[in-house]
């Protein structure tokens, strides 16, 4: 679908060019768009293309970080769990986890000492605390474990939160592009030129600021090297990360967090209503980050420990979809997995005159302090960044959302449109379902499945969505939903323009 877009060759010098459209870069650009910046945000590909659409979905304090001694990093996580349920409450929902109790692996004294911390290490207002809990046999598990510890932390639609932030990146201004990537960049005179292709307009074209922030996750050494012709500072490692998509395996809204021999623990997470997610995995990753995918070791394995701890029994025939992304970690390559930091790093390239600025590390749960923190380091260059602070903004999605009552309000405005349909827009759009649905028209039928034309065109001319991988992974959840026919004419429409 080639879409006209207005993005000419050449245009004005920006304050910052942000390269990479997953969370940090999404989030920077959001950032510093709305303390004043002129901002460009470019993405190779689509936004959230790579790790930030591959997580775990959790915005978490990392219960087992607790162990490594990252008091920092648990603290800074944990409290924004409740800002971003404000700022974001569109996607991220609170949820209660229960890690079953396995006395042979960690001791109850130990576990209780660590969920003490993680409730009172940051200030909670809307997270319930933790508590003990005996497990009947409804819980799912299989007869050898009787009592679970449960606590809180929230669940994030992680590729939307990425497109909230470009959102509202865009609406203070900043020139935001998917499917086009930065081929190189060179300083010259008082500006950095950027020299950018763009895969839409299958053409060049040149942008010049004065600072540049590379927020390209695991590609931020290959960044560095190949485009700007610097030598990283610091070393990473790539680890990648598998989960498994399998039909619902125990009822309930909980997650489980199952200790293994080998002293990592797995996620097992309610997911879209119908199925469960099981991750993740640690493997060095070596080749290219957008190709990671699940290994047979990897699937075996996280079958096993789910077969472990449930009453039923999953074989590869259960899998439904998996996934893989790379952790872009920060540090020495040779300490193992388990054991690195999941702390970032902002690393500034200062020459007097143009900044360049490298993000290492990261989660999807700390990246709006990481992106406060990048914008702050600009403040001896830009005389006009102004000091607003993002905690207390919320997205437009999330303004005023009461989804009772939204859902009440549309259900008597929109009765022809089910029920479900209704319910999974507000989850994907919050209030901004009422943008979407001013332009349905009443008797319509849905194109596809319970897809409306409205919703298709709200994706194209408001959210940057050119292909059907887009829509269908990372703007809604609709792949699992829908069949090769019905793709196919997703594809069609996309195609001819929407
Ligand atoms: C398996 C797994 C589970 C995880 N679970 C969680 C979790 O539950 N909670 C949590 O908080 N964190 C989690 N994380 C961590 C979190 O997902 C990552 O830290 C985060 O997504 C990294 O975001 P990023 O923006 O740095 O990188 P990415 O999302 O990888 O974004 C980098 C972007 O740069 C683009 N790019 C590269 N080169 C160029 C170029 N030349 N021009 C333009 N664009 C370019 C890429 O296309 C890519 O989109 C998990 C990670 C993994 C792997």
């Amino acid at each position: 679908m080639a879409k006209t877009l207005n993005f000419p060759q050449i245009s004005m010098p920006l304050d910052v060019i942000v390269v990479g459209g997953g969370i940090n870069g999404a989030g920077i650009a959001c950032e510093a768009a709305s303390r004043g910046l002129k901002v460009g945000l470019y993405e190779a590909k689509d936004f959230a293309v790579a790790t930030s659409s591959a997580s775990s979905k959790l915005i978490h304090g990392g219960i087992r970080y607790l162990e490594h001694y990252e008091f920092r990093l648990v603290q800074e996580a944990l409290a924004e769990r409740e800002i971003l349920l404000k700022k974001a409450a569109h996607i991220v929902k609170p949820m209660r986890f229960r890690i079953p109790h396995q006395q042979n692996l960690r001791p109850k004294w130990l576990i209780m000492a660590g969920l003490f911390f993680y409730d009172h290490l940051a200030r909670r207002s809307v997270l319930r605390p933790s508590k003990a809990i005996n497990l009947s046999d409804d819980d799912g598990l299989t007869s050898a474990h009787s009592i679970a510890f449960e606590y809180s932390d929230c669940w994030v639609d992680d590729s939307r939160l990425v497109i909230a932030n470009v959102k509202h990146a865009h609406q203070h201004g900043a020139e935001v592009r998917n499917y086009c990537e930065v081929i190189s960049v060179t300083r010259e005179g008082e500006f950095w030129r950027v020299n950018l292709y763009d895969h839409r307009l299958k053409m060049q074209v040149v942008r010049f600021s004065r600072a540049l922030i590379n927020a390209t996750g695991p590609w931020t050494a290959k960044f560095l090297e190949q485009c700007c012709n610097e030598t990283s500072p610091y070393q990473m490692q790539l680890i990648q990360g598998s989960h498994l998509i399998v039909p619902k395996i125990y009822e309930g809204e909980q997650a489980y967090i199952l200790q293994n021999d080998d002293k990592r623990v797995v996620f097992v997470i309610p997911y879209l209503n119908q199925y469960s997610m099981i991750g993740t995995t640690d493997i060095p990753f070596s080749g290219d980050p957008y190709h990671a995918v699940a290994s047979e070791d990897e699937i075996s394995y996280l079958l096993s420990i789910s077969n472990q701890h449930f009453k039923t029994q999953l074989t590869k025939q259960d899998i439904i979809d998996s996934f893989s992304g790379v952790r872009p970690l920060f540090g020495d390559p040779n300490i193992p997995a388990q054991k690195q930091s999941r702390d970032y790093h902002i690393a500034v390239n200062d020459d007097q005159v143009l900044p360049l600025i490298s993000i290492y590390g990261g989660k999807l749960t700390t990246y709006r302090k990481l992106s406060q923190k990048t914008v702050d380091k600009l403040n001896p260059y830009f005389s006009h960044l102004c000091q607003t602070n993002s905690k207390k903004s919320v997205f437009n999605e999330a303004v005023g959302l009461h989804p009772v009552v939204l859902f009440r309000q549309l259900t008597s405005k929109y009765p022809s449109i089910a029920k479900a349909t209704l319910e999974r827009l507000i989850e994907q759009y919050g209030v901004e379902v009422w943008r979407i649905l001013s332009r349905f028209e009443h008797g319509q039928s849905p194109i596809i499945a319970d897809v409306y034309q409205c919703e298709i065109d709200h994706l194209v001319n408001h959210e940057w969505t050119l292909t059907e991988e887009d829509l269908l992974k990372r703007r809604t959840k609709l792949c699992y939903q829908l069949t090769a026919d019905e793709k196919s004419i997703l594809r069609q429409r996309l195609n001819s323009g929407a």
